[in-house]
């Protein structure tokens, strides 16, 4: 169900590949390591997707829709671990590539423009996004269980 370009920012992500302010201040490319979006703190991939306050509101709102605490360093993988449906899981999954994607589009957008969108924005950017998403790939059957959980986010 992930779109591709936010599967492929992930992959990079997982890896900590992506040229943040932390490895571009070590190469002496940039004249400090703050991160664009807070501007308090290093630059680092942990930073910028979990521990930044602008990426925690939004991880707060992204779990209080989805009925989830996605609070863990490790999201994937406490969201694999998870005694939840696959297509629970799934759509879990999907909203987190989907909000990664979005807060690297934002730090990008800091780092030009000097300014973010809302959390709020972000937050409905990201539900209009996994709902189309959902929308185009759901199954054609979908458990009860997965119906009353589903229609509470108003996926279904
Ligand atoms: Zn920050």
């Amino acid at each position: 169900m992930a779109i591709p370009k936010h599967s492929f920012i992930a992959w990079i992500i997982s890896n900590e590949a992506l040229m943040l302010k932390q490895k571009l201040f070590k190469l002496y490319i940039n004249p400090d390591d703050l991160c664009c979006i807070c501007l308090s703190q290093t630059e680092t991939h942990l930073h910028l997707f979990t521990e930044c306050v602008y990426s925690q509101q939004i991880l707060q709102l992204i779990g209080n829709w989805l009925i989830a605490d996605f609070s863990s360093p490790s999201i994937l993988a406490s969201i694999a671990s998870k005694r939840w449906s696959k297509l629970r899981k799934q759509v879990c999954t999907i909203t987190i590539l989907a909000a990664w994607y979005q807060i690297w589009s934002q730090r990008s957008e800091a780092r030009i423009n000097g300014q973010v969108q809302r959390v709020v924005c972000v937050f409905n950017s990201i539900k209009a996004i996994i709902s189309q998403c959902f929308h185009s790939c759901k199954p054609e059957v979908i458990s009860y269980k997965d119906t009353c959980c589903l229609s509470r986010v108003q996926l279904v």
